[in-house]
């Protein structure tokens, strides 16, 4: 079992799998890479402060589906920005 710390809503939850959102808001986490898929389609070289720009969420959001590695480098530009 994995203790995991949500990051949408900072709960603690246990879990089989390591994960990065509970139960509840794993909803919301699929629903905003859906988004940033389709966008990626539409706009290949996008850097994640467009990304965020484009969907209103936050580029910090978007750069950690990429350290989460559900969002492949090589299909978009993804700029490192400053840490919030
Ligand atoms: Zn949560």
């Amino acid at each position: 079992m994995y203790t995991n710390l949500c990051k949408h809503c900072h709960k603690q939850f246990k879990s089989r799998f390591k994960a990065y959102s509970c139960n509840e808001c794993r909803s919301k986490d699929e629903d905003y890479f859906d988004e940033i898929e389709a966008y990626l389609k539409e706009y290949p070289n996008s850097n994640a402060l467009q990304i965020s720009d484009a969907l209103g969420i936050t580029a910090y959001q978007v750069l950690n589906y990429l350290k989460e590695g559900r969002l492949n480098i090589s299909r978009g530009r993804f700029e490192r920005i400053g840490d919030e």
